[in-house]
């Protein structure tokens, strides 16, 4: 497969400062990505080229700059920053100990040689501004790069790049100071990775694949200094010392900062900062007008991101296939628990009714009445209960037959329950034996509610059957209220059967309370 011929504009001459380059150049990542990359050095033989007019005009397809690439872009050139490399600027104002100054504001009657016109040194001066120092008050040098004229006294600072004229300091041993526009909160990214609009509109794919491949050159670089130490001195910059080398990758290394930040990230809201420094009148940048300025990844076009969105879709369905059976199953359990809990409940009232005349059975009735004397026995309140045998029964069977009887013993139960209050408890225990149980209710009280009873019963005949029979029907009730000396249910039940009796014997249709 034919490579793709790319040029990369670098800032200056070869040093470590583009290790990240030559490790992706030499270690084949660049090939591997399909790219051919020339690396064209800069400021060789004092002649040096702008990297975003190289770009920019297509001569160059990648270059290095600083954060004055914002600038560039807010005046309208078609620049694309794709990562930041050194995430603090490596420029710095360079004094010497000796002169005594200290700070910058000791800066600012001296005389400074930096690059001109002043748009060329936005971060040097914007920490005056920053200060309160008009730049136009300031004794500007144009810079000669060239240290001697520090060294001699002709200016009193220098702008120096803290991985190189700092170290030729030392080789010397002359004491120097650094003064950090960072220091005065002024924090520009240091190199950066960009393209033009053209080549990005024109090929994704490659302004993709170049700066990954990069990037993966910087982390090898970060990760071998050494290697790539002797590697620039073999291939690229004999005349550079191993020394000094090692120096300037220490002092880079710590602008990259690879511990802290991810190789290369940018960030938006640092970059509008930037912008609004570099513009100088004061005048926020907002996000919205760095739009296209800063690189955004677009998904691989080479079928790995629709592989991908199939992947996700068909893990997708699965999951939601399953989260549906789920639901189904809980909705069935659910319809299963609610219909047993139906059915177990009908069983209870079932056996607790009696099939015939729908009120409560013995079972039931003796439930009840054992809990309310135990209830009796814990806290004596009033408590009657009455017994109830319908008379002549077996006469009304004999004369108009069973079904008839059943009639008879349906409306008797019927009539004793519309009498009863809610908490009264009504039980049929026997063929034509019937049992109420009074809460709360004085004996007195219970033989008036028995007389209310029996006259229900007696005073208006049973209409009952198809053809309508009228039964002259009458009940005798036996009435008893709980007392201390009642010990158990049975007694109660046995005094109430007693009373019953005397009434059977007393000649039937009426009530008789016990002693
Ligand atoms: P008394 O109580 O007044 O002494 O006379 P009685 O005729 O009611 O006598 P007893 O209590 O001995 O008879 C009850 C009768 O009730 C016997 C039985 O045939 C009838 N019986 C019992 N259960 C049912 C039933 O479910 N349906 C019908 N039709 N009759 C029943
Ligand atoms: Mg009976
Ligand atoms: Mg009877």
């Amino acid at each position: 497969m034919a490579l793709e011929p790319v040029v990369l504009q670098l800032k200056w001459t070869h040093q470590f400062q583009f290790a990240g380059y030559y490790a992706a150049l030499e270690k084949g990542y660049y090939r591997e990505a399909g790219l051919d990359v020339q690396l064209m050095a800069n400021g060789q033989d004092g002649r040096s080229v702008s990297p975003v007019e190289e770009v920019v005009s297509g001569r160059a397809h990648y270059g290095i700059s600083n954060s004055g690439l914002v600038k560039n872009f807010m005046d309208g050139q078609p620049v694309v920053v794709l990562a930041a490399i050194l995430q603090h600027s490596a420029v710095t104002w360079l004094v010497l100990e000796r002169s005594g100054i200290q700070t910058l504001h000791d800066l600012s009657s001296r005389r400074l040689m930096t690059a001109l016109p002043v748009n060329e040194s936005y971060e040097l001066l914007a920490p005056f501004r920053a200060e309160g120092v008009a730049v136009e008050q300031l004794n500007l040098i144009p810079t000669t790069h060239d240290l001697r004229d520090l060294l001699a006294g002709k200016v009193d600072a220098f702008d120096a790049y803290v991985s190189n004229e700092p170290y030729l300091l030392e080789q010397m041993g002359i004491p120097y100071r650094l003064i950090h526009p960072r220091s005065y909160g002024i924090d520009f990214y240091g190199d950066v990775l960009f393209t033009s609009r053209q080549e990005l509109d024109a090929h994704p794919e490659r302004v993709r694949a170049f700066r990954e491949a990069t990037l993966k050159g910087w982390h090898y670089a970060l990760a071998h200094v050494d290697e790539m130490v002797d590697l620039i001195r073999q291939r690229y910059a004999p005349h550079k010392s191993r020394d000094h080398l090692l120096f300037e990758a220490q002092a880079l290394i710590k602008l990259i900062q690879p511990d802290f930040v991810a190789l290369g990230h940018i960030n938006p809201g640092r970059w509008a900062r930037i912008a609004e420094i570099e513009q100088g009148n004061g005048q926020p940048v907002a996000l919205s007008q760095l739009a296209g300025f800063i690189y955004q990844e677009s998904p691989p076009s080479d079928g790995r991101f629709w592989l991908m969105t199939g992947v996700f879709t068909l893990v997708a369905l699965g999951l939601l296939s399953i989260i549906g059976w789920i639901v189904k199953i809980n909705r069935r359990l659910r319809q299963e628990v609610a219909a047993r809990k139906a059915a177990e409940w009908q069983l209870r009232r079932l056996s607790r009714t009696d099939h015939l005349t729908g009120q409560h059975n013995r079972r039931a009735f003796f439930q009840v009445f054992c809990r309310e004397f135990a209830r009796f026995r814990r806290h004596p309140h009033p408590l009657a209960l009455l017994m109830l045998d319908i008379d002549h029964f077996k006469r009304v069977n004999d004369r108009h037959g069973h079904p008839v009887g059943d009639l008879v013993l349906v409306e008797f139960g019927r009539r004793l329950k519309g009498q009863l209050r809610r908490i009264d408890e009504l039980g049929r225990i026997g063929g034509e034996e019937f049992a109420i149980l009074l809460t709360d209710t004085t004996q007195q009280e219970a033989a008036l509610k028995a007389e209310q009873l029996r006259k229900v019963i007696a005073n208006t005949p049973f209409v009952v059957g198809r053809q309508s029979l009228s039964l002259h029907i009458t009940t005798s009730i036996g009435v008893v209220s709980a007392n201390s000396a009642d010990k158990s249910p049975k007694q109660l039940l046995a005094r109430a059967d007693d009373a019953l009796y005397q009434a059977k014997a007393q000649g039937r249709n009426r009530c008789v309370t016990a002693p």
